[in-house]
């Protein structure tokens, strides 16, 4: 396998972009080697500059769930794009995307649409804010939620109960607005709120954590968040922004069937293109401009070709069994590593949820429901992993803290050369 065209574009990108990525998560820091260029996507497969085929389960970090170059997202995209790709008005394919989505989804009433999952979760803090008149907010340790100011924050060292920043440029004034608490943690959710409740404006929690493993949570913990925020007028943000319209199309409210106050979406809702919105009952969303005193804006918010690419996207999803089908195929595909991983004693087990899968280097009795869980004695195995991935035509993030995704486009065919692949590179780095 030659990375010839690859190493040459990315030798180039390094002296214009800062090491070469628009976003830190593409680099290979974690395995070694240079990023790879992709320069064609079809279906389950990516292809390289330099012509390798990769058998896809980044899926661009989870909006492909139909695969790439679906054709009725192109179809969509394109006819809206020859009539102009941007007016700075209101246009009807926003009317039909947020129609789409409302009268699908039984947890909001209202919806507006932004241009990232970033922009989504910062527009829904502020609202909860300005809703609750508090200032301060809950997240938890191993949820990622964008790059605003106030969530990269860390739990603070010691018995501070307020957050540290985890990035330079971060004021700790900032960071003190936000608390950091361990995931799937009863007692310690408690004991903060009887100490600072009053002062909460939301509880903000990813209720499928897929940005640092996959960190299920028990339903008693989410629904403990849904009676104590009631019991403190906090509001509960769901952050699916991975999990909206990928374990079902209400995502994990509908899964679990719990109420969030908020939820916020990314990834799925764009069909590809840079979309991100928040969604909640009409009391909440009327808080907004120019209706209510809670600012929020977008030059490109509800761009045209994008939300006609996110209605195609999201109706297709729609179809009968739609969900049910991509989980079997997914679990199907699991199952056939990790009865190979337990055969061989190889401390490595997938998890799943849904079509999201996550590579625990852990024996399959080590489960991990928070940040802290998580097995990493093992973990250096990732990079020997990855690159016989590679090398046996599959690709995957470049860190052994991200998820996969299986699209509607792997067929079960796909999947099981795949799952071939997966068994032959375990073994290899184990080996
Ligand atoms: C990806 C993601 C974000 C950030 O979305 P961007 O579009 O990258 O800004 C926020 N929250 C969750 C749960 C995510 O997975």
């Amino acid at each position: 396998m030659q990375f010839k065209k690859s190493e040459a574009l990315y030798k180039e990108a390094v002296r214009y972009i800062p090491a070469g990525v628009n976003s830190p998560v593409r680099a290979f820091k974690a395995v070694g080697g240079n990023p790879i260029y992709m320069e064609k996507g079809e279906g389950a497969y990516l292809w390289d500059a330099d012509g390798n085929q990769y058998i896809d389960f980044c899926a661009s970090w989870g909006p492909l769930i139909l695969g790439h170059n679906a054709p009725e997202i192109v179809a969509a995209a394109t006819e809206a794009l020859a009539k102009g790709a941007t007016f700075g008005t209101v246009n009807h394919y926003e009317v039909a995307l947020a129609q789409l989505v409302v009268e699908n989804h039984r947890f909001i009433e209202k919806i507006r649409f932004v241009s990232s999952g970033t922009e989504a979760v910062m527009s829904a803090v502020r609202l909860a804010r300005g809703f609750t008149q508090r200032d301060k907010i809950i997240k938890f340790e191993g949820c990622y939620h964008g790059h605003v100011d106030y969530l990269l924050v860390k739990a603070g060292s010691g018995l501070a109960t307020f957050g540290e920043s985890s990035s330079a440029g971060v004021p700790q004034s900032f960071a003190e607005q936000t608390l950091v608490l361990p995931l799937n943690d009863a007692e310690t959710f408690e004991k903060t709120l009887a100490a600072h409740g009053n002062e909460i404006a939301a509880v903000l929690i990813e209720p499928i954590p897929a940005n640092n493993g996959l960190l299920l949570q028990d339903r008693q913990f989410l629904q403990l968040l849904r009676d104590k925020c009631n019991e403190y007028g906090i509001l509960l943000i769901f952050d699916e922004v991975i999990s909206g319209f990928r374990v079902g199309f209400e995502g994990a409210a509908g899964l679990y069937n719990i109420t969030p106050d908020i939820c916020t979406f990314g990834k799925i809702i764009g069909g590809g293109f840079p979309v991100g919105a928040f969604g909640a009952r009409a009391e909440i969303m009327d808080m907004l401009a120019p209706l209510g005193a809670v600012y929020q804006a977008g030059t490109l918010s509800g761009n045209p070709v994008a939300m006609a690419a996110g209605a195609a996207c999201l109706r297709k999803c729609l179809q009968n069994d739609f969900y049910i089908q991509l989980a079997a195929k997914t679990t199907h595909f699991v199952q056939q590593i990790n009865d190979f991983t337990a055969k061989n004693k190889f401390p490595l087990h997938l998890v799943q949820m849904g079509s999201i899968f996550w590579l625990n280097f852990s024996d399959a009795s080590q489960e991990a429901h928070a940040a802290s869980d998580i097995a990493t004695e093992k973990i250096n195995y990732f990079k020997p992993l990855f690159h016989h991935l590679l090398a046996h035509g599959v690709y995957i993030g470049p860190s052994a803290y991200e998820v996969g995704f299986v699209s509607a486009a792997h067929t079960p065919e796909i999947l099981a050369t795949a799952a071939d692949a997966f068994c032959k590179s375990i073994a290899l780095s184990f080996g």
